[in-house]
């Protein structure tokens, strides 16, 4: 299968960054992204953990989820990203402190 215009092959695990946005002065901002590819045939699913900033314990389902997977005893394809929300995560906020300008009070 291709993730992110890279190959992850039967049976293979990745981590890799993939850039999401920028911020108003061009500095990428990326989020890592897990996958396991299980040998057997099987639904792709995706877990997103850290949409709010402050709450941790999806990250952690994520990362000991795709870290304990056998792909040799695995139908289908985990594709996980740990924090999906970097921005409010680094900022130890529930929301992105970044907003567009319409929303700030
Ligand atoms: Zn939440």
């Amino acid at each position: 299968m291709e993730l992110f215009g890279r190959s992850l092959g039967i049976g293979e695990r990745t981590t890799l960054r993939q850039k999401v946005a920028s911020y108003p002065d061009g500095t990428p901002i990326s989020v890592a992204v897990r996958a396991v590819n299980g040998v057997g045939d099987g639904p792709v699913i995706s877990l997103l953990g850290v949409q709010h900033g402050d709450e941790y314990c999806g990250m952690e389902v994520v990362n000991r989820l795709l870290g304990g997977l056998d792909p040799e005893s695995l139908s289908g394809t985990i594709i996980g990203v740990p924090v999906s929300n970097p921005l409010a995560f680094n900022a130890g906020m529930r929301f992105s402190p970044l907003r567009p300008r319409a929303t700030r009070t």
